[in-house]
């Protein structure tokens, strides 16, 4: 994909892996929780990432992501394969004092979720049929310590029930970015932290937390 297009759609799942769902207290939803970042979330490997000024409890949260190679509406989970180009590892990140905040007063989420910089995303490794994205193990460290570890069998809707749930609401796009969900082990970041993400197949990526406006 163009790494610098301005108009990547980042859908993101909430709730996807019930242990995580506990953690933060939340029923397991009986339908995928969907919600949005703009393009000026995504930064790819190599990049600093500043600690937003709007909020103090940065949290990781590693998950699958998938971009979609055509423009469409997947029907079936066979349907749904067939719109998935490539795949990685990346961090949802969350502001989640901010978050608890906004549920409390029941508002949107965007400030919490969707701010510049929140949707860290790994090299895209081609998708192939040999691939099976419901059997992919994938970890999260910060400082060399690990935090979360992940195994897509344990998500509580699949990527094609994912992208399904989607095209039921927007017509996916080429070029769309999916965060498939979380894991449990949800931490806290600081300045100076390294964090980095690992997946078999895809490899290891690691981001430098900074200090806000370094970059
Ligand atoms: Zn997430």
């Amino acid at each position: 994909m163009n790494k610098k297009a301005s108009n990547t759609r980042v859908f993101c799942i909430g709730r996807n892996y019930a242990d995580h769902a506990r953690e933060l207290s939340n029923p397991v939803p009986d339908r995928p929780v969907i919600f949005m970042k703009p393009a000026s979330s995504l930064v790819w490997p190599g990049r600093d990432v500043y600690f937003p000024a709007h909020g103090e409890d940065l949290q990781h949260e590693v998950e699958l992501v998938v971009e979609i190679g055509k423009d469409g509406r997947a029907e079936t989970v066979e349907d749904a394969k067939s719109y998935i180009r490539s795949f990685s590892i990346g961090v949802d990140l969350t502001l989640r004092d901010v978050q608890k905040e906004l549920k409390a007063r029941r508002l949107p989420w965007e400030i919490a979720k969707a701010f510049d910089q929140s949707a860290l995303i790994g090299d895209l490794v081609r998708y192939e049929a040999s691939n099976d994205l419901a059997d992919v193990s994938f970890s999260c460290s910060v400082n060399g310590e690990l935090r979360q570890t992940g195994y897509t069998k344990d998500m509580i809707f699949s990527v094609e029930q994912l992208l399904i749930a989607i095209s039921g609401v927007w017509e996916l796009q080429e070029g769309d970015i999916v965060y498939t969900g979380t894991p449990s082990g949800v931490g806290s970041l600081r300045i100076g932290d390294r964090l980095s993400v690992h997946c078999n197949p895809v490899g290891e990526f690691t981001w430098n937390i900074v200090a806000w406006g370094t970059p």
